[in-house]
């Protein structure tokens, strides 16, 4: 079997592609390097659950009115 190396998915144009064990992946589609990607959005946290109206308002807002529970849960 040849070696392929690390298969990847475009983060730009979504192509699927083999990196063939270069340092650099790049997309033969679009050309992206895929080190270039932005970081991908991870899980929503377990504080935003409460709301997203509710941490955007947190993160306005100096004054703090977090519940502990949530504290404890958004480090
Ligand atoms: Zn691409």
């Amino acid at each position: 079997m040849a070696d392929l190396g690390k298969k990847f998915t475009c983060f730009q144009c979504a192509a699927k592609f083999y990196d063939f064990g270069k340092p650099e992946a790049l997309c033969p589609k679009c050309g992206a390097n895929q080190k270039t990607a932005p970081a991908k959005p991870k899980a929503v946290k377990k504080e935003n659950q409460v709301g997203p109206g509710l941490s955007r308002d947190r993160a306005r807002s100096p004054r703090r009115e977090d519940p502990p529970w949530v504290s404890i849960m958004s480090r």
